[in-house]
């Protein structure tokens, strides 16, 4: 049941869920690719912290949604790790607004870092997997992809979009050793839902059957489980994170 020596890399862990991935992997024993967008602070201090724990760990800068930028990303780890057997597609963001008022731009945006970075990641990364047939893919997608979110027509696609991107892998490559999954969290204190106002976090907290927001760490121990060398039968599952909120 220990992760030791393995190698994993996840978008968006200078911050938030990612990070404290990104932490509960290292006490499991992985080693870890760090990356980030913009917060290069925030992915330092992710590293140190790994560090302190015995395991190695690198920050690297890149943008999920731009593809020239997650094969540079890829090419170093590689390089300074060795092959990458793990990874979390957690990168990702919201532009908010009522469809009517949404523009293309903010819709694009939103499909390019939740969806098109799993693309750049998974794709780059997969054929590796494949050759030494063990691998886990976990995405990072949301309550939202299931019961849909006033305002959050964009986000909602991207990540419903996940959901059947996780299941038809699976299936692609279930008799290659890779498992590949994704989990659903409902609203979880971060930074993401720092920014709602207060009223909206009120009806989160009473439609939710735990009346509370979740922590990062409630998500990344599912991640943590998902990646599990003995959770090798389990995929194209989505493994739902939400106080009850959806079920
Ligand atoms: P967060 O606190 O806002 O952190 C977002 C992370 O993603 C940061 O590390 C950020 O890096 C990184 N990031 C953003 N855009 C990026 C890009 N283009 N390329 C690479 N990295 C990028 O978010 P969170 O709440 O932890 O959410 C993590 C994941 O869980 C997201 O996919 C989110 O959609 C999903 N989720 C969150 C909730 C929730 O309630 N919080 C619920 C369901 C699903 P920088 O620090 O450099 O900006």
């Amino acid at each position: 049941m220990d992760l030791n020596g393995i190698v994993c890399l996840i978008s968006g862990s200078s911050r938030g869920i990612g990070r404290a991935t990104a932490l509960m992997l290292a006490d499991a024993g992985c080693d870890i690719a760090v990356n980030y967008v913009s917060n290069a602070g925030a992915a330092e201090s992710v590293v140190e912290a790994i560090k302190k724990k015995g395991r190695r760990a690198i920050a690297y800068k890149a943008d999920v949604g731009r593809k020239e930028e997650t094969d540079r990303m890829v090419d170093q780890a590689i390089e300074a790790f060795g092959p990458i057997q793990i990874l979390v597609n957690n990168a990702g963001i919201t532009r908010d607004r009522s469809f009517m008022k949404l523009s293309a731009e903010h819709w694009r945006e939103v499909l390019l870092v939740n969806l098109d970075g799993a693309f750049n990641l998974t794709s780059r990364l997969l054929p590796q997997m494949v050759e030494s047939r063990w691998g886990r893919v976990i995405n990072m997608s949301s309550i939202v992809a299931q019961m849909g979110n006033f305002g959050q027509t964009n986000y909602a696609v991207a990540k419903g979009g996940l959901i059947a991107f996780t299941k038809t892998l699976a299936r692609e490559v279930a008799r290659k050793g890779i498992t590949v999954n994704a989990v659903a969290p409902g609203f979880i204190d971060t930074d993401m839902t720092a920014v709602l106002p207060e009223q909206a976090l009120d009806t989160v907290r009473k439609l939710t059957p735990m009346d509370r927001l979740g922590t990062a760490d409630e998500v990344a121990v599912a991640v943590r489980f998902l990646a599990d060398p003995c959770a090798s039968f389990i995929t194209g599952q989505v493994i739902n994170v939400n106080g009850g909120m959806y079920m």
